[in-house]
């Protein structure tokens, strides 16, 4: 089979390590609804195995695999049209995991900047899981043959990673293609939406203060409140997209607006330029409020009925492992490995 023949497929997925913020929505979530219903099947997973990387209360995870469910669903991702379920219900993840375990090498993971960031000077003591996850990652992406991965532009490295690995599969066992070569899909005006108190560092569900990202559940005076304070310079907007150049926090707010507003960021200037903050963070609080409070409203609906989302997310589990299944099979048997299909 040639890369030109694999079956257009998306898949992505999201860590249930926190609560979805602004940079979730606007760099994935928002962009994983636009490909639903294109011509492609579309399989987006809540990435719990993931998330267990690092520390997670159990008595939390289960209810935060929940909520990124609800945060799909309330977002637009209709289960008939996509499939969606949870990482941990389809184990041929872990499975195709392992194998690619045995296939990165040891000096690509050293280079993922992800890793770096994340253990920071703690790296001894982080776990092993933590350092092994972009191979997971490519499994999650490579047990569905997917072509097309759509994510926020910190994950990259981590598609290209996936590349090298289909590729070293591929000629290692002279198997031309069966692993595509997926390409990562990074676009938009919200790619890498920025900590609000400090435009160097990326907004993470699990950054350390709650100030620094807008939850998707936050009420409308939480929403204005975090961006009265988020960090700016003095000057007012400027009246090019040039002037953003090294103003990387004003240049984070405009880019916000823009992605929620779907307009161009030339488009805010062009309304806003020359404006204050004092008239320019009030305008995005209710434009933030007015994206954000119906999916959280539908999410807080969903979340009353938790079995319901379980029944979702099992039905999804069967309709992933339809696909994950034979092409795991595939893999071992190329491998050499026996293993009964299930
Ligand atoms: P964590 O802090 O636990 O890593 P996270 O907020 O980075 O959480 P992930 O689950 O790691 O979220 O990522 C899910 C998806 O959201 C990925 O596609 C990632 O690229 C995207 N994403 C995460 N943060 C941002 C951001 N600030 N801007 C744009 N996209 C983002
Ligand atoms: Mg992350």
């Amino acid at each position: 089979m040639t890369a030109a023949t694999h079956t257009p497929r998306v898949f992505s997925g999201i860590k249930p390590s926190g609560g979805l913020t602004l940079g979730n929505y606007l760099g994935a979530i928002k962009r994983f609804v636009d490909m639903q219903g294109q011509d492609y099947e579309t399989i987006y997973c809540v990435v719990d195995l993931h998330a267990i990387t690092v520390w997670q209360d159990p008595a939390e995870l289960k209810n935060a695999t929940r909520e990124v469910a609800a945060g799909f669903i309330a977002s637009g991702i209709d289960p008939t049209k996509s499939i969606l379920f949870n990482q941990a219900s389809v184990p041929q993840h872990a499975e195709l995991g392992w194998i690619f375990n045995c296939v990165a090498r040891m000096g690509w993971m050293n280079r993922m900047t992800q890793f770096k960031d994340k253990a920071g000077k703690n790296a001894e003591k982080v776990s092993l899981g933590l350092y092994a996850y972009p191979s997971l990652m490519a499994a999650d992406i490579l047990l569905y043959h997917a072509t097309h991965v759509p994510v926020g532009e910190d994950q990259k490295q981590h598609v290209e990673l996936t590349r090298d690995i289909a590729s070293k599969f591929n000629n290692d066992f002279k198997t031309e293609n069966f692993f595509p070569m997926c390409e990562p899909i990074i676009e938009g005006p919200a790619t890498r939406v920025m900590n609000l108190r400090d435009g160097s560092k990326k907004m993470s569900k699990s950054g350390e203060s709650d100030m620094e990202r807008i939850n998707m559940t936050d009420d409308a005076d939480t929403i204005a409140k975090k961006f009265k304070k988020a960090k700016t310079d003095p000057e007012p907007l400027p009246e090019s997209l040039d002037g953003l150049s090294e103003r990387p926090e004003a240049r984070n707010l405009v880019n916000i607006y823009a992605a929620l507003a779907d307009i161009t960021n030339e488009a805010v200037i062009g309304e806003f330029g020359g404006e204050g903050w004092g008239k320019f963070k009030p305008a995005l609080a209710d434009l933030a409020v007015e994206k954000l409070a119906p999916i959280s409203t539908e999410m807080k609906r969903l979340m009353d009925d938790p079995a319901e989302i379980d029944r979702i997310l099992l039905q999804g589990a069967d309709r992933a492992k339809e696909i994950a299944e034979p092409i795991l099979q595939q893999t071992y048997d190329i491998v050499g490995l026996l293993r009964p299909s299930r």
